[in-house]
């Protein structure tokens, strides 16, 4: 099948109006905003907009907050998953620091 709108994409119901800048523009984020994106927590492509920064992966179903048009993912997320593994392999070896503080002298 052939492209409707080869140039201008989802821009096309704009039509030859507001100037070539801003549908480009327009272009740019609206590309990002019907993107699929990949999950943080399950990785399959499959992160959607489901509204204004708001973001869902079909396939876990798990709701991430991010930016209103495009799905970058915190890097809070997976700060909190290394700090949540940490303690647990720490007190496993009797907590980081005391081992540190063994192994120094
Ligand atoms: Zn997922």
């Amino acid at each position: 099948m052939s492209k409707r709108t080869k140039k201008v994409g989802i821009t096309g119901w704009m039509g030859p109006r507001y100037g070539i800048r801003i549908r480009r523009r327009t272009q740019e984020v609206e590309r990002g905003r019907i993107a699929t994106y990949s999950c943080p927590k399950c990785s399959t492509v499959s992160v959607r907009r489901i509204g204004s920064g708001l973001w869902r992966c079909s396939r876990c179903e798990r709701t991430f907050a991010s930016d209103a048009y495009a799905f970058r993912p915190a890097p809070s997320i997976f700060r909190v998953e290394e700090e949540s593994a940490l303690p647990s392999s720490a007190s496993a070896t009797g907590g980081k620091g005391k081992v540190k503080g063994a192994a120094s002298p």
